[in-house]
């Protein structure tokens, strides 16, 4: 399988339960943003500029959970800004994790290496025994330094702080954009592919599922893309997302970086087949609308964004407003209007955010398109065909798979 199964059968309950309740609109993923400060400045990043005023604040941790716990959505996004420079952002995932909530931590990993010594030290102090081993193959594997492992095995008397633990309730969820050079150009800092690397490797050496989230831009090379996927099954990373970047005015870096339909539909035409080979996360009828063999309405009210604003409306591009509650922001918006994209915002999009409910909730679905569904995600999960790859690509230190 794609997905664990009790994860899969949460959501498929929720659903279900919505349906029969007979509700048109409902959230399955909330993307919240507690913050949006970050530690990098990627020049695509849309959030970093139209929430400049008010960088410094940040979401309660009390509304954070209230706001999950309105729209009920099974699973939730923590996104921003850069979610580990929330203060609470362990507090965060197990308060929604006690909520019964699949939690995905959206990272750009410069932090998770610290965050993952968090849980270790942790461990470490109720099973030192247990915990040794481990500490000595992470620093074994560079993933750890000395001094950490010795800060680590001797811990400070006074209470330590909560950590986010790994269950198959949680994942993170590393941005990646291609592999080193790519993507730290991407992200305007070199260094950054390497350090997400690395901390994928801890994380996976502790136990957690990562996933990797990618957006392809005009000047994305796909068969970069397909490499990085063959990398990333190389270190064991458990699933991927795909979306094609949408100029939004507030992102727009040049007129021509983000795709037309046309131009989304020339990138993906490989998806399908990608969807087969390599563990894609969502479904095959949001591939072949990528791929531009069928045409699907936007759902953009099935994954709603919260942030210290509001609830932005109508998506997580486009903010006309922000609402005081999920309620209001339904009732307040025309969603006929955005489904059938009449707005002219949203001429060229095809973002996984507007689509990929419209797929999975079997919106206007064709004959087959369910079990199509079903065989994506209860087959079995691709087996990545690993080869050599050049990940480290930007310098004179560059490496094959490790
Ligand atoms: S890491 Fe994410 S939130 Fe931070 S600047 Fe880049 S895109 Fe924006
Ligand atoms: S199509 Fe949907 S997700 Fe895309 S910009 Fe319009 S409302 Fe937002």
């Amino acid at each position: 399988m794609r997905f664990p199964l009790p994860l899969t059968l949460k959501i498929a309950r929720t659903i279900l339960g919505r349906r029969l309740r007979g509700t048109d609109h409902f959230a399955t993923v909330l993307q919240l943003e507690p913050l949006h400060a970050c530690n990098l400045a990627c020049p695509g990043c849309g959030r970093i500029r139209e929430y400049a005023a008010s960088v410094k604040e940040m979401m309660p941790l009390q509304d954070c959970l209230a706001a999950a716990a309105e729209c009920d959505a099974p699973m939730v996004s923590l996104c921003g800004g850069e979610p580990l420079l929330y203060p609470r952002v362990a507090e965060l995932v197990s308060g929604l994790r006690a909520q019964g909530r699949i939690v995905y931590l959206c990272t750009n990993a410069l932090l998770m290496r610290q965050k993952l010594g968090e849980t270790l030290a942790e461990r470490w102090r109720r099973d030192p025994a247990q915990t040794d081993g481990l500490v000595d193959l992470l620093v074994s594997e560079d993933l750890l330094s000395a001094a950490d492992a010795e800060t680590i095995r001797h811990p400070r008397a006074q209470p330590a702080p909560p950590v986010i633990e790994s269950t198959r309730w949680f994942f993170w969820n590393i941005h990646l954009d291609g592999l080193e050079t790519s993507h730290d150009r991407s992200v305007k800092r070199q260094g950054v592919f390497r350090e997400a690397v690395q901390a994928i490797r801890m994380a996976k050496l502790l136990g957690f599922q990562v996933a990797t989230n990618t957006t392809v831009y005009q000047e994305t090379d796909m068969a970069e893309i397909e490499d990085l996927f063959v990398f990333l099954g190389s270190l064991g990373v458990d699933g991927h997302t795909l979306s094609p970047g949408y100029g939004f005015a507030e992102a727009r870096r040049s007129e021509d970086e983000f795709l037309t339909r046309q131009a989304v539909v020339k990138k993906f035409r490989c998806v399908e087949d990608w969807g087969r080979r390599y563990p894609l996360f969502g479904t095959p009828v949001y591939l072949e609308f990528l791929a531009g063999k069928r045409e699907l309405a936007c759902s953009a009210w099935a994954i709603p964004t919260r942030n210290v604003r509001g609830w932005r409306g109508p998506c997580y591009l486009i903010a006309d407003a922000h609402y005081a509650s999920y309620a209001e922001m339904l009732a307040a918006t025309d969603w006929g209007r955005f489904a059938s994209r009449q707005d002219s915002r949203c001429e060229h999009c095809m973002v996984h955010c507007g689509f990929e409910p419209t797929a999975s909730l079997g919106i206007g679905a064709r004959r087959g398109d369910l079990l199509k569904n079903i065989w994506f995600q209860f087959g079995p999960r691709p087996r990545v065909k690993l080869h050599p790859v050049h990940a480290y690509n930007s310098d004179s230190a560059s490496r094959e798979l490790p």
